[in-house]
């Protein structure tokens, strides 16, 4: 702390990522990345840009990037938006949709960036407690005034909710329904097809996830056009060319290598299938996952504990120490090989 900083930067508590080791050999299953390498597309991408075009400025509407996301997710490329990252976007979304006057509604227990956001912009909080089990209580998100963000699936549970549920928030919502569909590839379905039908939808998605780029920082935003607009203007008063040139070539090339995009989601959601179960048989159980991680629980041993057991043996895991989650670890679904590391360490040891 320094007097010379601003109430603002004194006032706020950042949000704190998950840990990135500098240590070799852990199995790192605690940030949701993807145990695979990007499309070899996308290294070619890279590869090609042109020295000379590291010397210019990219092209501030990444309009390549966003024809590319267009093509694949069936909408014109007006109804994109590209940031650095889909914190990036979610961090622009806050003052593009939402303000002081009224507080900016989500779940309890959903991505813990989201009250940051709000802090950081004046903006309040209406905290919907989950039910017990984790599942939305639909109701409470509608007539929201001040606008609603929901994580789906949602983070950390791994929840999803159904699109006649999110169809019935988007009609009894006037102000904008942020839906962040960070993991929708893996067993979530996209409401991305309901943006003609709904002017106060925008969906947020990232290729951090199901696209292994975690490192290159590219998301995007899908809206209706008009309600689109307020993102880029809130984005061209701030940072006009927020992806360089070589994320633009490469989540270009990335987007549109649909092949490879679903081999590696399908390993992954077998994986979790596989995985899931022999979890239950050592005793842990938790919310069906729709997600790239499990949430899940032991049923004697607490959270605390098994963190730390698995950190002594080299593996690492999410937890979220707050009422009601503590004793749950949010596990990243990897290789089979991690995830068998890791079944080992609880076998021997738990
Ligand atoms: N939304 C949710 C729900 C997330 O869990 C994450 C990952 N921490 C993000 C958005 C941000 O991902 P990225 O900035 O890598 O696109």
């Amino acid at each position: 702390m320094s007097r010379l900083w601003s109430a603002l930067a004194a006032g706020i508590t950042p949000y704190t990522p998950g840990e990135q080791p500098k240590t070799a050999n852990l199995v790192k299953l605690n940030t949701n990345e993807n145990p695979y390498p990007p499309s070899p597309k996308a290294l070619e991408a890279i590869a090609a840009v042109a020295p000379m075009r590291l010397a210019l400025y990219p092209d501030p509407e990444s309009t390549a990037l966003r024809e590319a996301i267009a093509r694949v997710q069936g909408v014109s490329a007006n109804e994109v938006f590209v940031g650095n990252g889909s914190d990036e976007v979610l961090g622009l979304v806050f003052p593009a949709y939402f303000g002081p006057e009224a507080p900016v509604r989500f779940a309890d227990i959903t991505y813990s960036f989201y009250p940051v956001y709000a802090a950081l912009f004046g903006m309040k909080c209406d905290e919907i407690p989950l039910n017990d089990d984790f599942s939305m209580p639909v109701e409470r998100f509608f007539h929201a005034p001040g606008g609603v963000i929901i994580a789906n699936p949602n983070a950390p549970t791994g929840l999803a909710l159904e699109e006649g549920a999110l169809r019935e928030i988007l009609q009894k919502n006037d102000r904008v329904v942020v839906v962040d569909e960070a993991y929708a590839d893996f067993g979530g379905k996209s409401v991305i097809p309901l943006i003609r039908e709904y002017e106060n939808l925008l969906v947020v998605r990232t290729l951090s996830k199901s696209h292994a780029l975690a490192g290159l920082r590219v998301g995007y935003a899908v809206a209706n056009e008009a309600t689109l607009e307020a993102l880029f203007r809130v984005k061209n008063s701030f940072n006009s060319y927020p992806l360089d040139q070589l994320a633009q070539a490469a989540a270009a090339a990335a987007v549109l290598d649909t092949e490879y995009f679903e081999q590696t989601r399908a390993k992954i959601i077998e994986t979790r299938a596989w995985f899931t179960q022999e979890m239950q048989s050592l005793g842990f159980s938790g919310p069906a996952s729709s997600a790239n991680f499990v949430f899940m629980r032991h049923e004697t041993r607490s959270g605390a504990d098994v963190q730390a057991l698995l950190r002594d043996n080299g593996v690492l895991v999410r937890r979220f120490d707050r009422p009601r989650i503590a004793d749950y670890m949010r596990i990243t679904i990897g290789t089979p090989e991690q995830m068998r590391r890791l079944l080992d360490v609880l076998r021997a040891k738990l």
